[in-house]
């Protein structure tokens, strides 16, 4: 480094010689030499106390002094220098002796310049000495500077630790805690450093040396928790370790929820579809056989629309708990499939008698009444049964062969091969079926109504037909429930209404009776086909609705409802099928009907179970007492007819008089009524 003159000139000088001589002319020479900081005492006991006030930067010390010596000087300015601190000290001295310089030197002397003294020669080695002295104060300078960096790097890498939410800790060689971080003390509790580093884990962890793992980790107090951790040497080669820890209780809490999410239906509780897949198939791969039973509630759908999800919810895990006792003695595993289908499995049992009776308990335990949100709700409970290897060993075949059987049948069903079939029916029947009322194949036929004493036709019932291009006329018995299962019953009953309004026109004021479903009901079409055909001229009092009796009760506060704004409008209403619904009195006398329909099934019977005669003389009796109407239906013989007219009954239909006729052949009819001419 080159000093640069400024620097030189302004550096402190001490001159120190007991012979004020000697001090004046070194000071001469200095000031001379362009010295500016020069100061010269004859006192050597000074010169510590002086440096220290504050440091020279050389001091010219002479050694053969009275009180203190050149040497005791050095000895006393080297106590006090600060380590690695330079003592600048030249000595001027008139001894050559080696001896004289070795002490000098072994005491901290840097230099020597004898005397007397050849000027360029004390001005090279001051200038030297000088240089060498503002080398060490460089070093100084910058060793301070190093140091405040280490520290703050040190700091920093220590709030970096301590702010860190994991467990980081180092060890030295011999595996003891070296570092701890706060996040280490808040986890375990306790500052662990000076512990060996297994104390932290629970007995029989292995560590890895290096890398990742899961461990147990235990607190001083003997508590435990998941820790998921890595271990690192602290340098390449060396045997200390550095570890990064975590906590990972929460997370193993997620992962255990998460997985059982994953495997259990929340609502019940009971294993979910993957669950019962991986239960059954694994069973019956086990045992060799089982059998799955599919519980269905029908009318469970409805339960969330009427109540809301939530009650639903808390509907079905009832009937899970309720299942759940059930199947205890029957060695059952128990799930939920899905959509309100709950699944029982036992393994080993294939034969169909026990399958039939575990059936049967199920059965019978679920089709009960159930208080809902506080309100008694009968749901129809329907059980499936589908037998491994027999009917498949999949899950899915099975579940769906044995919901197939629940679907189909009452009570309790087994799966049989034809019930595929039927349900391959089915779906065609409903693939077609979507596509009748644009391709115009819905046919309406009329039966004629009569008064019994007379035979006189004085209105007619509309039936639906479909004449399918290949099925050819399709019974509505067969195609209305599934219209009335996929909706199309809206349209194909607006349809009906339209068209029987058209057909209507020509009749005069014959009336005109129209089946409506009970899906229909609460569906504003309904409504909006009924004005349509009023307002296109057709007198209200001439339409008639023939709902059955069933429907109307399964849900008779919304029927009500339903059929007071229909009444409103001056159509009919009839109860069909009447006697086969169980109504109540409370209830019938409410509606706001028109007339009854006594089902075929009781006039079928008269004349030969004495209990229909006494059926229909009931009926008669309540339609007189509530003001309706009543109609026979499926009069087939003279008999029938002979018993209805001494009952007291006017009116009725059946193919004593006529068989449901194309509205060409009610025109026909009643032009021939009018100009008298026989019936064809
Ligand atoms: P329903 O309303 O009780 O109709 C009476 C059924 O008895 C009709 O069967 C009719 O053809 C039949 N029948 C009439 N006289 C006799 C008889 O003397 N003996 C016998 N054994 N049967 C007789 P159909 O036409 O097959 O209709 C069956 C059911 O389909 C109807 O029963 C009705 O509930 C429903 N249905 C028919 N058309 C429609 C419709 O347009 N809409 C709705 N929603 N349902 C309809
Ligand atoms: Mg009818
Ligand atoms: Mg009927």
């Amino acid at each position: 480094m080159i000093i640069l003159d400024s620097t030189l000139k302004s550096a402190r000088i001490l001159v120190v010689d007991d012979n004020l001589a000697n001090v004046a002319l070194l000071e001469a020479l200095l000031e001379d030499e362009g010295f500016e900081d020069v100061t010269g005492i004859t006192d050597s006991r000074e010169v510590v106390s002086l440096h220290i006030a504050q440091p020279f930067d050389i001091i010219l010390l002479d050694i053969r002094m009275p009180h203190m010596d050149g040497h005791e000087v050095l000895r006393r300015l080297n106590e006090v220098r600060a380590v690695d601190d330079y003592v600048p000290v030249l000595v001027l001295t008139a001894q050559t002796d080696t001896e004289t310089r070795l002490a000098a030197l072994e005491n901290g002397a840097r230099d020597f310049v004898t005397k007397p003294f050849i000027r360029a020669e004390v001005m090279s080695r001051i200038r030297n000495m000088l240089e060498v002295r503002a080398l060490y104060t460089e070093r100084a300078r910058q060793n301070t500077l190093l140091e405040a960096m280490v520290a703050e790097r040190t700091g920093r890498l220590k709030a970096i630790m301590d702010n860190a939410p994991d467990v980081i800790l180092a060890t030295d060689a011999a595996g003891c805690i070296t570092d701890f971080n706060r996040a280490g003390m808040q986890i375990f509790h306790r500052n662990m450093t000076g512990q060996p580093l297994r104390t932290l884990f629970a007995s029989g962890t292995v560590l890895p040396d290096t890398g990742s793992a899961k461990v147990t980790a235990r607190r001083p107090d003997d508590s435990q928790f998941p820790m998921e951790l890595s271990l690192a040497p602290l340098r390449d080669g060396g045997a200390e370790r550095v570890l990064i820890g975590r906590d990972i209780t929460m997370r193993k809490l997620l992962e255990d929820e998460l997985t059982w999410l994953a495997s259990h239906d929340p609502v019940t509780e009971l294993p979910n579809r993957f669950a019962l897949r991986r239960m059954v198939e694994q069973g019956v791969a086990d045992s060799g056989g089982g059998m799955v039973l599919v519980a269905i509630l029908r009318g469970y759908h409805r339960l969330g629309d009427l109540f809301g999800a939530a009650v639903a919810d808390k509907f079905l895990r009832q009937v899970g708990d309720t299942m759940h006792q059930l199947m205890a003695a029957e060695n059952a595993e128990l799930g939920s499939w899905g959509d309100g289908m709950l699944l029982a499995f036992v393994r080993d049992v294939q034969d169909a008698a026990t399958a039939d009776r575990i059936g049967r308990v199920l059965h019978d335990g679920l089709n009960r009444l159930w208080v809902v949100d506080g309100r008694e709700v009968a749901l129809d409970c329907r059980v499936g049964v589908a037998l491994a290897p027999v009917h498949g060993s999949l899950a899915d075949t099975l579940v769906r062969r044995a919901a197939l059987a629940a679907s189909v049948g009452e009570g309790v069903r087994l799966f049989d091969d034809a019930l595929e079939a039927e349900a391959a029916e089915w779906n065609r029947l409903e693939d077609a079926l979507r596509l009748a009322l644009e391709r115009d194949e819905l046919r309406l036929l009329y039966q004629p109504k009569v008064e019994l004493a007379t035979g006189r036709m004085c209105g007619v019932e509309a039936l639906m037909r479909w004449e399918h291009p290949e099925l050819g006329m399709v019974s509505p018995v067969k195609f209305i429930p599934i219209a009335e299962e996929t909706g199309l019953i809206d349209s194909f009953g607006a349809w009906a209404i339209g068209q029987a309004g058209r057909d209507a026109a020509a009749w005069g004021d014959l009336k005109v009776a129209v089946n409506v479903s009970v899906r229909q009901l609460d569906k504003p079409t309904l409504m909006d086909a009924v004005q349509a055909v009023i307002a296109a001229g057709m007198d209200p009092a001439r339409l008639e609705l023939e709902v059955t009796e069933s429907a109307v009760m399964n849900n008779v506060e919304d029927a009500i409802v339903a059929l007071q704004a229909l009444r409103a409008l001056g159509v009919g209403l009839a109860i069909d099928d009447f006697g086969t619904g169980y109504s109540s009195l409370a209830y019938l006398s409410r509606l706001p009907l028109t007339t009854l329909k006594i089902d075929q099934s009781f006039v079928r019977d008269l004349g030969e179970r004495p209990e229909s005669t006494a059926i229909v003389n009931m009926v008669l009796g309540l339609a007189q007492a509530l003001d309706l109407q009543t109609v026979a239906e499926g009069i087939e013989t003279a008999i029938h007819a002979e018993i209805l007219t001494r009952a007291g009954c006017v009116l009725g239909q059946g193919w004593l008089y006529a068989k449901p006729l194309p509205a060409a052949e009610i025109t026909a009819r009643l032009r021939t009524a009018v100009t008298g001419a026989a019936p064809s």
